[in-house]
């Protein structure tokens, strides 16, 4: 299928999860996950009328970019090493993937403006995920004052990986109850309005409970070069 028919199937399922939350369909701002698939298939997207890519490597965005230069809106979500952020941090429009104040401190060294951050947090609390606890992300905010070039404009999590929709959809509230617990603080470097939540599987719910971004992979893209 198509990028631009995956694209309008997505829109309808947005439109819809809106409906039922009472909210705006401009609200949310769709993130195309292209880590999986060619430049070909990002730059469709864009001819879709997608304005957000989001990719989890240096390596990968930096190809991308040297081709959709700045057409996009660039959004890094993958786990991020220290040493990579000299590699992107000129490169993207948003980090959502900031976990640990040794990256909170590169991110501000090499950063040649204000870069809008969002903290992730495993709210899920599987090991294998990456993040903050819930109950360290409000005193990690408090200690990135003394850092001019970080701004926090929301927070990030995934989901656990289950058919269980309501410990997926609770994992949503508890994100979107902290960031208004970081936003009643407010914190001139932290605004915090943004949700980053919801992937191909469970981006409805997430709609339904708040989110402002959501990043879709698979169900947009595909994880491949799919045969047309
Ligand atoms: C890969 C990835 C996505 C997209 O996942 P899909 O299930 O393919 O939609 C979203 N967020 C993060 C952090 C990812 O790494």
């Amino acid at each position: 299928m198509k990028v631009a028919e995956k694209y309008a199937a997505i829109k309808r399922q947005i439109n819809e999860a809106c409906k039922k939350a009472n909210r705006k369909s401009e609200e949310i701002r769709v993130i195309a996950v292209t880590k999986y698939v060619s430049i070909q298939r990002a730059e469709e997207a864009l001819e879709a009328g997608l304005t957000d890519l989001g990719e989890n490597r240096d390596e990968g965005l930096l190809a991308k970019k040297e081709v959709l230069k700045d057409k996009p809106v660039w959004h890094f979500i993958g786990t991020l090493q220290k040493r990579k952020v000299k590699n992107i941090i000129d490169q993207v429009d948003f980090i959502h993937s900031l976990d640990r104040m040794p990256l909170a401190e590169e991110i501000n060294k090499r950063a040649h403006r204000k870069m809008n951050c969002l903290l992730q947090v495993n709210v899920s609390g599987e090991e294998s995920k990456h993040g903050l606890k819930p109950n360290e992300v409000i005193p990690f905010i408090k200690e990135l004052a003394q850092f001019e070039n970080i701004v926090i404009v929301g927070l990030m999590t995934m989901a656990p990986l289950t058919d269980n929709k309501e410990l997926i959809r609770n994992c949503f509230q508890s994100l979107r109850k902290l960031r208004d617990e970081v936003r009643n603080l407010q914190l001139p470097y932290a605004p915090c309005t943004e949700l980053s939540m919801g992937m191909s599987h469970d981006f409805t719910i997430a709609i339904e409970e708040g989110a402002t971004m959501v990043r879709i992979g698979t169900a947009l893209v595909g994880e491949d070069e799919e045969v047309q």
